[in-house]
């Protein structure tokens, strides 16, 4: 079976793209590669941070390599936290300082739009490919659940009526940007493999 790297030290993350992918692709971890290091994720962009890290592998390491980023992008602020959405509250910020800055920054406010994107950079072969998933929802004035992480007691999607914090595992991977992205992914590799 073919290989590929996941370009990341989530073990949660990788745990989860195993089970997706096992049957297409052989997942391999950074650890397995010998790759240690915090790659790093400089660019303005999170289709920029994405490809930076699938790269880095790549050209360091010469392997097919994907990569994930995702950003929070609300309205009305502009976008914020976008791709600065895991250190919002700076560099060694928790979940809930950055949920407690986003809701004091939008203290008052009535636009409530907000999206989750992430970025799926794929370098197979030596070519580059970019998949993209996103959920559309708002912001609420206060946390909601317990479940997940990240800003999910805050973000509820659009045409339900609990918030990310408060759905189950399978509901949240069903319509999440990172499980929409995932799927154009496995559809890509499942047509490959054909
Ligand atoms: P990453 O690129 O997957 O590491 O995500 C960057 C940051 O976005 C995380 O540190 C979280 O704060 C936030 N984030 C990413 N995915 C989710 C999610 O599914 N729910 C809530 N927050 C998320």
């Amino acid at each position: 079976m073919k290989e590929l790297v996941f370009a990341t030290h989530n073990k949660h993350k990788l745990q989860e793209m195993r089970q997706i992918i096992e049957n297409l692709f052989h997942i391999i971890s950074l650890d397995e590669i010998g790759c240690n290091e915090e790659i790093e994720e400089t660019q303005s962009t999170i289709e920029g941070n994405a490809l930076q890290k699938a790269r880095y592998v790549a050209e360091k390491y010469h392997k097919n390599c994907f990569a994930d980023d995702t950003g929070l992008e609300i309205e009305a602020l502009n976008g914020e936290p976008g791709v600065y959405s895991a250190r919002y509250a700076g560099e060694h910020a928790t979940f809930d300082d950055n949920m407690n800055k986003t809701l004091a920054n939008m203290h008052g406010m009535k636009n409530r739009n907000a999206c989750f994107r992430t970025a799926i950079a794929l370098i197979l072969d030596g070519k580059e490919y970019i998949f993209e998933g996103r959920v559309d929802g708002e912001i609420l004035t206060e946390k909601h659940g317990t479940e997940g992480f990240g800003y999910d007691p805050i973000f509820r999607p659009e045409g339900f009526a609990e918030t990310f914090a408060e759905m189950s595992a399978e509901t949240k991977n069903s319509i999440s940007h990172r499980g929409r992205a995932t799927e154009k992914l496995v559809e890509f590799l499942s047509r490959l493999e054909k």
